[in-house]
């Protein structure tokens, strides 16, 4: 037993050449394997690796896709966003529940199998989903969940699920997946049919490298996947260092829940993202790219792989690419492991450092150092295929589309309760009532914009627009008809980021516990208008000490939705007698966490002041 246990982890390590940094690839080939990382394992993965086993136990504690505990030989993970609750989620659980004869979170005695709920996995507009050991199943019904169960008792292959394929390259060999693309509006830059192969690539190459980003940065084009930074500007800070080595990191690790706009990407646009990644190399002199791509996607990992095989193949990839003497560039694929966090670029880096996803204080920003210490970009996929488009068709025809401020087009992932869910190539500066008119949402009250992090709209605002300067997102807007509960939704969000907290900050960590817990005191009935008071001033504090993106934005929700939805909030409160919690000092909670982090309150802050005063 001891015997086979060292034979796969040996196996493993020599797979990924022994390399620390591989890490992640090597739990995760362990845990396949073996179905959980046990502490034995994780004893003979230090000694292999020269790691130490604490370090290996802080891995597989943070990314949930390990476990130390045996799992069962089929995983089936139930997709637990707020759309899938919404359309069933949980009677479909009930039905997996009692036909494997196992709760959620628990592993059948036979280990045959485990049954567990897992934030959104990128299929929001075919809700319910659920992964079973990587195999994608879509609509589902207590009906079919009761057929699934049964046929997987008969025989415990997921893949004999797939009955009926998706449409476009889903339905092809390598992916094999009962998907669907749901596109529904085609737009010029990403999604038209009429996009040359290599175009973006070999323009780009009659171009200095300088000619390139300047041909970015005119473009106006921002990073896609929801911060917005100029990319063109990006590419040149990374540029201008002085450094050996530099690296291209494609953001594939779409967590945001109601997101799957590049899942539908890297189905039907793989080239242009390659693409993308190597103007991209060629422009800030890059010999290494790495694909980060969300554990949740790993079913387009073998078409993934083929697709830079055939561009290896073609001179686009390798040495001397397309004949130019001195380019050369390649891209590897690295696979997440299951944590919504290192969808932050820093983060990102550190789990491709083979470390916990935890976000790196900045400065330094990654274009100084990045991966390993070197330079490095981090771009989402829908800008690697924006940028391809701009250096085939030109700045300005890029620029000419979309608002002042928010140049081209968007994809929307637009899910929940509409008739036509999937995605919307639109350009920026669309009125959410258009996109709400084009989805078919017949009774739409509430609107959320940009994810779990992002703003909260009611009818009022369906005039406002979707770009930076308006209304931001990185592509999530979810649908929600006037029967669903505000506070619900604000509710499931909060809960989603206290699950998804790194840990690392004190405000983030704990102050979206206390947030959540004075939603549920509304929805139970017994706040206070001190209450509504005390959520305004911790969200932010919450948002201005917090140390990354995840705590900067989580209390979004909370914040617009007591702008948008004043009357929810009046109905369940009751005038205040006397202010609530007289005796807990908010600000004196936090006073440590924003020395450590160097903020600032917004409100009174008896150490730094307030930035009103
Ligand atoms: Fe971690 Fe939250 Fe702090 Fe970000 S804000 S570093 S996710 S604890």
């Amino acid at each position: 037993m001891k015997r086979d246990l060292e034979s796969v982890v040996s196996q493993a390590c020599r797979k990924f050449d022994n390399d620390g940094v591989r890490i992640i690839d090597i739990l995760r080939e362990v845990q396949n394997r073996l179905g959980c990382i046990n502490g034995e394992t994780m004893e003979l993965l230090a000694e292999k690796l020269s790691s130490s086993r604490i370090e290996i136990e802080g891995l597989v504690s943070f990314y949930s896709f390990f476990s130390e505990d045996p799992k069962g030989k089929v995983i089936i993970r139930l997709c637990d966003d707020i759309i899938d609750r919404f359309a069933g989620i949980d009677q479909v659980a009930k039905v997996f529940s009692e036909e494997l004869g196992i709760g959620i979170g628990e592993t059948s005695s036979d280990r045959s199998f485990s049954l567990e709920y897992t934030p959104c996995i990128g299929m929001s507009d075919q809700a319910p989903a659920a992964l079973i050991n990587g195999v994608v199943v879509t609509k589902l019904t207590p009906g079919s969940a009761g057929t699934i169960a049964r046929s997987l008792k008969r025989n415990p292959d997921p893949s004999r699920l797939v009955k009926k394929k998706g449409d476009g390259n889903n339905a092809g060999r390598l992916i094999n997946a009962m998907v669907k693309n749901n596109i529904r509006k085609k737009g010029e830059v990403l999604l038209s049919d009429r996009i040359p192969a290599g175009a973006g690539l070999e323009s780009a190459l009659k171009k200095t490298p300088d000619q390139v980003i300047r041909e970015v940065i005119d473009s106006g084009l921002r990073g896609c996947g929801g911060a917005g930074f100029p990319t063109g500007r990006k590419w040149d800070l990374a540029r201008r260092t002085t450094a050996a080595r530099r690296f291209v990191i494609c953001n594939a690790d779409e967590g945001e829940p109601g997101t799957f706009k590049d899942r539908v990407l890297l189905t039907e646009r793989a080239d242009l993202i390659f693409e993308g990644m190597t103007i991209a190399a060629y422009a800030i002199k890059s010999k290494s790219g790495i694909l980060y791509l969300r554990a949740e996607y790993e079913y387009l990992r073998p078409f993934l792989e083929n697709v830079l095989k055939k561009r290896r193949k073609a001179g686009l990839l390798g040495k001397r690419i397309l004949g130019k003497r001195g380019f050369d560039f390649d891209i590897r694929i690295q696979s997440g492991a299951g944590a919504y966090i290192c969808g932050e670029e820093s983060a990102l880096i550190s789990s491709c450092e083979g470390l916990r996803g935890e976000p790196k204080t900045r400065p330094p920003f990654p274009v100084e150092k990045g991966l390993l210490g070197h330079p490095t970009i981090v771009n989402n996929v829908e800008t690697f295929c924006c940028a391809a488009r701009i250096i085939d068709r030109g700045a300005q025809w890029f620029a000419a589309i979309g608002t002042d401020e928010s140049n081209g087009t968007k994809l929307l992932s637009v899910s929940g309760d509409c008739k036509r869910p999937g995605l919307y190539e639109v350009p920026f500066g669309i009125k959410a009532a258009k996109l709400l008119d084009m989805a078919g949402a017949e009774d739409p009250a509430i609107v959320q914009i940009g994810g779990a992090g992002g703003e909260m709209i009611g009818r009022n605002s369906f005039d406002r627009k979707i770009c930076f300067e308006d209304l931001s997102t990185g592509g999530s807007v979810m649908i929600f008809s006037s029967h669903r509960n505000v506070l619900k939704i604000v509710d499931y969000f909060l809960e989603f980021f206290i699950h998804e907290s790194c840990g690392y900050c004190t405000p983030c960590s704990v102050g979206n516990v206390f947030l959540r817990e004075r939603i549920q005191k509304i929805m139970d009935g017994y706040a206070e208008e001190a209450d509504i008071d005390y959520l305004k001033d911790l969200s932010k504090t919450i948002m201005m000490t917090s140390r990354c993106g995840l705590g900067n934005t989580s209390p979004k929700p909370v914040l617009s939705s007591i702008d948008q939805f004043p009357v929810v909030y009046a109905s369940l409160t009751r005038e205040s007698k006397q202010g609530l919690q007289a005796g807990f000092d908010i600000q004196k909670a936090l006073a440590e966490s924003r020395r450590i982090a160097k903020r600032t309150s917004m409100i009174y802050d008896p150490v730094y002041g307030s930035e009103n005063e």
